[in-house]
């Protein structure tokens, strides 16, 4: 059957652009289908340097860097006046050594203006609200901005959603996540008292003496984004009022409250609660799921954007060669690629939360080269085999943490 699209793409967020100008490039006719008007605001601003390669092989990389958004380094952690700094120029893996901080409503327009210049149709205020897959093609219902309906028919459907999570929902996909409930309470500052030179651009995760941490990212435009994630019952103890609440939290860390001593709101702090998610399958037939339309952590190590990008970049590979003739095994050139990376930052989150990295970051004794290889993780690269901190991190990552405590524990009874 002839179809309306070879491809039809859910959501022109950072998956679905990237996804769209691999297909598109790739020589199939792709049609991009998103719900709300751009720029629209979304929280996710601090790439990790992984991100570049997928950016650079979707040919997007030109139109983000002419943005001259905050140039990021690292990233460092505080707890207590303890402070674990992360360059990306000293990572273990040879790539990228530095990516940028980006207000979402202006990354995403570049991203989905590149790929409207590259003469992709993107639909805004159009949001798939139904969908039907048969033998030869899937059609979807579109809700059009003045209201109406009308349907498309593809050879096959991306659903790049993220919170949306279209087809996971239509197609009872969703599963529980493995984590506990936690939520985030963030806003957008000025009056930021930050670092200078190198250090000014990187990422601040601060551990709040109470339980809580705080995310500082700074931006090109003055801006600074503040958060907080913790337990409902952490911010229960907090004043109700948002802005109340927040500055609070703020206020009583160590790290964040002088560096945000004359803060200014740009916008009363919004939360979002609930946030992780997974799902029973990635794929099925005609239809994948990528980006935060899969499985989505927790945002300690900024892993969503890079996650969103490598599935996409994998995504549109396994299927380019679907949409040529060729049988691929979607779940094994697609989905266990996708979940080593989920499941490689899966074991990192975990371990911040249990403490054990937090035991290992704020340590004298840390050994400089296994830093070197955790700096990969945090860098993104989660996909290099040869680092153990990315291939073996549940059994890795404790033992480091128990071998830095006992060497703390000899300097003390040496000193
Ligand atoms: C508190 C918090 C902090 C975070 N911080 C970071 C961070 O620092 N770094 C990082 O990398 N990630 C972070 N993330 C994760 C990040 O937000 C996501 O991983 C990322 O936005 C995923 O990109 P995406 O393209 O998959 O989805 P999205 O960016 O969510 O884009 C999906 C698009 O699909 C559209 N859509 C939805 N429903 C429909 C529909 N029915 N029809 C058509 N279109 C639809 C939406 O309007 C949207 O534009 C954070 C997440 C949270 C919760």
């Amino acid at each position: 059957m002839k179809t309306d699209v070879d491809v039809l793409v859910i959501g022109a967020g950072p998956a679905g652009t990237v996804a769209t100008a691999l297909l598109q490039r790739d020589g199939f006719k792709v049609l991009v289908v998103e719900k709300q008007q751009f720029p629209r605001f979304v929280i996710g601003e601090s790439l990790l340097p992984h991100c570049m390669d997928f950016l650079q092989e979707a040919g997007l990389l030109d139109a983000v860097a002419k943005q001259n958004f905050m140039q990021k380094n690292g990233a460092v952690f505080h707890r207590a006046g303890g402070t674990c700094n992360f360059d990306f120029a000293t990572q273990f893996t040879s790539g990228w050594q530095f990516t940028y901080q980006v207000p979402r409503a202006d990354f995403d327009l570049t991203l989905a203006n590149a790929v409207a210049a590259k003469g992709v149709e993107i639909l805004y205020q159009h949001g798939v609200s139904a969908v039907e897959f048969h033998d030869t093609h899937a059609t979807a219902t579109l809700d059009q901005r003045d209201g109406s309906q009308r349907t498309v028919t593809a050879r096959f459907i991306l659903d790049c959603s993220g919170y949306g999570r279209v087809l996971p929902r239509l197609l009872d996909l969703e599963r529980p996540s493995d984590f506990p409930v936690r939520e985030a309470l963030f806003t957008h500052v000025t009056g930021d008292h930050r670092p200078e030179g190198r250090e000014e651009g990187k990422i601040w995760a601060c551990l709040h003496p109470e339980g809580a941490w705080l995310w500082i990212i700074p931006f090109s435009n003055g801006k600074t984004s503040v958060g907080a994630v913790a337990t409902p019952e952490f911010f229960a103890r907090y004043p109700e009022n948002p802005e109340a609440r927040l500055r609070a939290i703020i206020s009583t860390d160590p790290s964040a409250g002088p560096r945000m001593r004359d803060a200014q709101f740009t916008f009363e702090p919004r939360r979002i609660a609930g946030y992780a998610c997974a799902v029973k399958q990635l794929h099925g037939p005609r239809f994948a799921l990528v980006g935060n339309a899969t499985e989505f952590l927790d945002p300690i190590f900024s892993s969503g954007v890079t996650l969103a990008l490598a599935s996409a970049s994998r995504a549109s590979k396994v299927l380019t060669r679907e949409l040529r003739g060729e049988t691929v095994d979607w779940q094994a050139d697609y989905a266990e690629h996708v979940m080593q990376g989920i499941n490689a930052f899966r074991a990192y989150v975990t371990a911040w939360y249990d403490g054990t990295l937090p035991d290992i970051f704020f340590n004298a004794g840390r050994n400089p080269d296994i830093m070197r290889q955790i700096c990969s993780v945090l860098a993104g690269y989660v996909w290099d085999k040869s680092n153990p901190y990315v291939t073996q991190p549940q059994r890795a990552l404790p033992l480091l943490a128990r071998i830095v405590k006992s060497q703390a524990g000899l300097a003390t009874a040496g000193a």
